[in-house]
């Protein structure tokens, strides 16, 4: 999508932090990081949400989250870090193309707000 934020991120037209890519998949540090480790991990594919995935969007789905594991495991932060996708905009999600927040590096309170 040309004018989508992250889709222009991965096209390297907005700078970011990259911190893994793939064929399928960039990852990226958080521009207003909540934790001492806050990447956003998308597919390069325009998805605007979860609620908009395909069942042909399962494995980019699993994807996210097996990189998250990776960074995780890279960082030293298997104590405990949480992945999280914002679905519409009552949860918060503000970039409608889809991505997975990995949250670590301090203590998670649970429930989350
Ligand atoms: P969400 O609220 O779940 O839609 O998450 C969007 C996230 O994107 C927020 O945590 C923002 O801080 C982050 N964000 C927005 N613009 C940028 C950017 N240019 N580079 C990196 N992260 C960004
Ligand atoms: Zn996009």
């Amino acid at each position: 999508m040309t004018d989508c934020l992250f889709c222009k991120i991965v096209r390297g037209e907005i700078p970011a932090k990259k911190v893994y890519e793939d064929e399928h998949i960039y990852a990226f540090e958080d521009i207003s990081p909540k934790a001492p480790t806050h990447v956003l991990i998308i597919p390069k594919k325009h998805i605007r949400g979860l609620k908009e995935a395909a069942p042909e969007d399962a494995e980019l789905i699993g994807r996210l989250h097996l990189v998250a594991a990776q960074i995780g495991r890279q960082r030293g932060i298997e104590d405990g870090y949480r992945t999280v996708l914002n679905v519409g905009p009552k949860s918060g999600q503000s970039v409608f193309h889809i991505h997975l927040h990995l949250l670590g590096g301090r203590d998670l309170n649970w429930p989350p707000g």
